[in-house]
């Protein structure tokens, strides 16, 4: 059978969508094709009969995401903070406390020195990658050559902060230190805004969620459309001949267009047979984006008993299998639960045992970090292991090992012929999150209409005003964090002053009368 279109749109993830519904407000016949049985892609929420809406995939929304604020706006959906008001716990080797707000609880000064001094090298470093053309940087070369491990190891003191930086990156990216490119970090923290603004809770991008589970964004975006999504129906296959490209999926049917959005994980184009052939450049590309490891767990208590023991259920911990939880009850206090971050190594080492054990991993995790027994009497648990999915291949994202982005990036979101890409791995804004994938959705139905001739090249991939509802409180750097020493400028000042000192006190002793009768007695 064969169907003939504009454009085909490959994947129904939050960009595929965004792109087909662009170019059909331009009046282009579009159709989407998905390889799951459902919209949504890296969203899923699951409408569970015991515990109502949980998303098992991407959720969290925060400001300057206003892509994901607008069309959640568009499509009457409601925006929740998630409960943040009480004490975080801080679990790292030798050092334990509850703190409230974003500043770990450091009574040590050379912690809370390198602490600032890490963050700051990072956001200043970042701030000289530009988000459009990263292996333009200055030192492009030189920091995508190095991990971020060597990075935290070359620039981090101390070992709560080393700590503290892992327990960051590893649920910021779901990968070890040692696998990705610094220059791909700084890249990407950046994309998002810098390293407060990506990894906090309040003025951060776990801020908010959506009622009722971000799937929503796709049940609506796939509604708006004039064709159905064709579900079920991988694409296997996409041919250019004689100025004629057909798409065919694993039933055989057969789209004909003049254009193909890819919008799915830029890896996983790897099983799409393409005839011509894609450029060296870009297969190669595709070998070298690996997802990152992660298992989503929510464990639901009968009460959220820890809001009495003044926690909000949030813990970061770097000696557990979950780094980072939070606080997953619903707005109205409904089935009171928490949901854990299993990612990197510990994704990979907990896929191999079962749910159960996982849950009383977990449990007690929970347990000895809350200093709470109530932790190991839950009601229910809900997991999703990313690595187990066929069409994710792991989330959230790609991640770039050292020297891919200088390399070969430059070509992720350019066109090759008829086929253009979008997927949250090509966005320059919020890269890797529900509100990149927008962003790269609509850029690669705008390249579409600017080719056409529909727009200009200025208007392809324009910014995003500022939400109304959810304006952005910036997130300075204070005159306190930006002058304060780092330890090793502090060691070096206390080391010459204090060789300056005794070169002084020597001086001065010697021309002093005691300084005369030493001469004498020297002589
Ligand atoms: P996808 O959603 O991956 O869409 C691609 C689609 O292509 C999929 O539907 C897939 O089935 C389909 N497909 C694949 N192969 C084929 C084929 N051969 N033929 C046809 N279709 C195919 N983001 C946030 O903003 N905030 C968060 O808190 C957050 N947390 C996350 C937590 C988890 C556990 C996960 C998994 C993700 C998280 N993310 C988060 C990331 C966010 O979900 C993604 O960035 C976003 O959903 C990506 O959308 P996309 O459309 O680019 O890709």
């Amino acid at each position: 059978s064969e169907t003939k279109v504009d454009v085909v749109v490959i994947g129904a993830g939050i960009s595929g969508l965004c792109a087909a519904r662009q170019l059909e407000r331009h009046g282009y016949d579009v159709q989407v094709v998905e390889a799951r049985d459902r919209v949504g892609g890296r969203t899923y929420t699951i409408n569970d009969p015991e515990f109502g809406a949980v998303d098992l995939g991407g959720a969290y929304v925060g400001p300057t995401q206003n892509r994901i604020y607008r069309l959640a706006k568009e499509l009457g959906l409601k925006l929740y903070k998630v409960n943040y008001k009480q004490k975080t716990v801080m679990d790292l080797r030798g050092c334990w406390g509850k703190f409230m707000g974003t500043i770990p609880p450091f009574w040590n000064p050379w912690k809370i020195l390198d602490l600032n001094h890490f963050i700051r090298t990072f956001d200043l470093m970042a701030d000289q990658v530009p988000v459009e053309a990263p292996w333009k940087a200055k030192k492009a070369l030189q920091w995508d050559r190095m991990t971020v491990e060597q990075f935290v190891d070359d620039t981090v003191w101390t070992r709560s902060v080393k700590e503290l930086a892992d327990i960051c990156f590893r649920s910021i990216f779901c990968v070890e230190l040692s696998e990705i490119s610094l220059l791909f970090a700084l890249w990407y923290v950046k994309s998002g805004g810098g390293v407060a603004r990506i990894s906090s809770v309040t003025n951060g991008a776990q801020e908010r969620k959506i009622s009722g589970g971000s799937q929503q964004i796709s049940d609506g975006l796939a509604k708006q459309l004039k064709r159905e999504v064709r579900l079920s129906s991988p694409v296997v296959k996409v041919t250019h001949r004689d100025d004629v490209t057909t798409v065919t999926d694993t039933h055989g049917h057969v789209y004909r267009c003049k254009y193909v959005v890819s919008a799915v994980p830029a890896p996983l184009l790897n099983r799409v047979e393409f005839d011509p052939p894609l450029s060296g450049r870009r297969m190669q590309l595709m070998q070298r984006m690996p997802m990152g490891s992660i298992i989503k767990t929510v464990m639901y208590y009968k009460t959220p008993f820890w809001r009495n023991y003044n926690l909000n259920g949030s813990m970061m911990s770097s000696q557990g299998v979950c780094v980072y939880c939070l606080d997953d009850t619903k707005p109205d206090g409904e089935h009171p639960a928490i949901m854990g971050f299993v990612v990197a190594q510990h994704a990979r080492d907990m896929a191999l045992a079962t749910p159960l054990v996982r849950k009383e991993a977990l449990c007690a995790l929970y347990t000895r970090v809350f200093a709470c027994e109530d932790f190991l009497h839950p009601v229910g648990y809900r997991e999703y292991n990313w690595m187990d999915d066929q069409y994710s291949g792991g989330c959230y994202t790609s991640v770039l090992p050292p020297t891919v982005l200088t390399s070969f990036t430059s070509c992720l979101s350019e066109p090759c012929g008829c086929l253009y890409f979008a997927g949250t791995e090509t966005a320059t804004q919020w890269a890797g999150y529900m509100d990149g994938a927008v962003q790269a959705g609509e850029r690669a139905a705008n390249q579409i209409l600017c080719k056409d001739g529909k727009i200009s090249q200025d208007d392809i991939d324009k910014d995003e005003p500022e939400s109304e509802d959810f304006p952005a409180a910036p997130i300075p750097f204070s005159y306190l964090e930006y002058y304060l020493p780092s330890p090793s400028a502090l060691l070096r000042c206390a080391v010459i002053s204090l060789v300056g000192f005794t070169a002084c006190s020597v001086y001065v002793f010697m021309f002093s009368w005691k300084g005369a009768l030493f001469w004498r007695w020297v002589r």
